[in-house]
């Protein structure tokens, strides 16, 4: 499970007004979350999927807190077992919500357990084994599921159904990134501008979690070799000492671009074979660089493989 640093929930936005961008998404959640509160009943199970970073955590925690009811966190990689999960499912109070991260990974056997219990709140337990082997069924208290997950073609169609509620995080603008950098350095005491913060959001990848380490890595050159305000001039100084460029694109998404232009001739190339080129895990590759240069236009998937774009040859100066 991931581990938090402290800055990092500090600056979690802890109300739905707090949180910033998403508009749409939020303003529907918002219906949903005063529907069930108003119905006095558990909130409908929940999916959220997107990119790593966008906040599909900081949502599950901020809908916990908007209902008043206790959050439990687990994900799906740590749920090896059925016995985990049932444990898990017997200890929530009434209207409780569970929380589990990267959903595509449980186990499909982990994966069986939770279906009686997201439909009738029921368990089905196998006690023994072989012929002597009896189910129990134990009743569950109403829950509410929030799934979060990067990939969601990976999420069996039985599961992905049983949810009554999917939201797709998109990448965010520019400017509602700085507004959340803004928001974070008034929360860690950063004297930020305008238009330092917007430089830091033009660079983030359309991401909350690059924005706001952007902001503390900046934040420390501004104060050992500047006046200690993070101006735009002093930000893009110190992005560019930390190899990220204009457009956000830091040292390994250029070289996933020049590695598909000058060895396999702009592609197509298969993505585990730039993953070996460029000596980076596919997941990675796939989960974090990928998306981000596909929505800029750098980058092509076709049914042959990746291609680089005349977009990705301009910006690396290299001849079409
Ligand atoms: P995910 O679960 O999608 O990987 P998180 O919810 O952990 O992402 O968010 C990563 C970080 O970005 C959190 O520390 C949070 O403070 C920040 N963050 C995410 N979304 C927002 C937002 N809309 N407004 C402000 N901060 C945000």
């Amino acid at each position: 499970m991931e581990v938090f640093s402290p800055a990092e929930e500090n600056i979690r936005p802890h109300s739905l007004d707090e949180f910033i961008g998403q508009d749409d998404l939020r303003a529907n959640l918002k219906v949903y979350l005063s529907a069930a509160l108003e119905r006095r009943q558990a909130m409908d199970h929940t999916l959220f999927y997107g990119n790593p970073g966008l906040g599909k955590t900081t949502l599950a925690q901020i809908m916990a807190a908007e209902l008043g009811v206790n959050l439990v966190s687990t994900s799906g990689p740590v749920l090896e077992r059925s016995g985990d999960l049932a444990a898990v499912l017997t200890n929530l109070g009434p209207n409780d919500l569970l929380f589990i991260d990267e959903i595509h990974r449980m186990p499909p056997a982990v994966e069986e357990v939770l279906y009686p219990a997201l439909e009738d709140f029921k368990l089905d337990l196998v006690i023994g084994q072989g012929p002597a082997a009896r189910t129990v069924k134990i009743d569950l208290e109403p829950f509410t599921l929030v799934g979060a997950t990067t990939r969601i073609g990976l999420l069996s169609s039985p599961l992905r159904d049983r949810f009554g509620v999917i939201l797709r995080m998109e990448y965010y603008q520019p400017e509602e990134l700085a507004r959340i950098v803004k928001r974070a350095a008034k929360i860690l005491g950063v004297p930020i501008s305008e238009a330092g913060a917007l430089e830091i959001g033009r660079r983030a990848r359309g991401t909350p979690r690059i924005a706001n380490r952007l902001l503390r890595r900046v934040s420390d050159f501004a104060v050992v070799e500047g006046d200690g305000v993070v101006g735009a001039e002093a930000a893009a100084k110190a992005l560019e000492r930390m190899d990220v460029d204009e457009s956000g694109l830091d040292q390994m998404d250029r070289k996933l671009l020049t590695v598909l232009i000058e060895h396999y001739g702009g592609g197509p190339a298969g993505l585990k074979t730039l993953a070996v080129a460029c000596s980076e895990d596919v997941r990675t590759l796939e989960e974090i660089y990928e998306p981000y240069l596909i929505q800029c236009g750098f980058l092509k998937r076709t049914p042959r493989g990746r291609m680089a774009t005349a977009k990705a040859y301009r910006h690396l100066n290299l001849p079409d």
